[in-house]
């Protein structure tokens, strides 16, 4: 096996792996302790409140879930998996899709703190 199809393979086994888990795993809808201080200290949402419950529900099919906890959570879905991708090759589109990512849950963090 060459060494590009071992990383590929490890990539894959790592990517269904962690697909696996939050298929499996279930968080609750209302975090027992708050996590996010921001969140505590202000009562407003940050940009990446509920991304983590919009993940796993993703995972289990639940888009409509997802977008309640989180409405970028399908970005974000992206991102994480695309952790799992060979950037030889492909630099420019992952760079594209983080740099957009980033700028867009700023985006979103200003409007959750200026609106929600
Ligand atoms: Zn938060």
């Amino acid at each position: 096996m060459s060494c590009n199809r071992k990383a590929f393979a490890v990539r894959a086994a790592g990517a269904a792996a962690l697909l696996a888990f939050l298929h499996f795993v279930s968080v609750p809808a209302e975090p027992r302790y708050p996590l996010c201080a921001y969140h505590w200290l202000t009562g407003r949402p940050c940009p990446l409140c509920g991304l983590t419950r919009g993940i796993f529900a993703l995972a289990k099919g639940r888009l409509h879930e997802a977008e309640h906890f989180n409405a970028l959570s399908p970005l974000g879905f992206a991102m994480l998996f695309s952790l799992f991708w060979s950037r030889q090759g492909h630099a420019l589109a992952w760079t594209r899709l983080w740099a957009a990512g980033i700028a867009a849950f700023a985006l979103y963090g200003a409007l959750r703190v200026a609106v929600v």
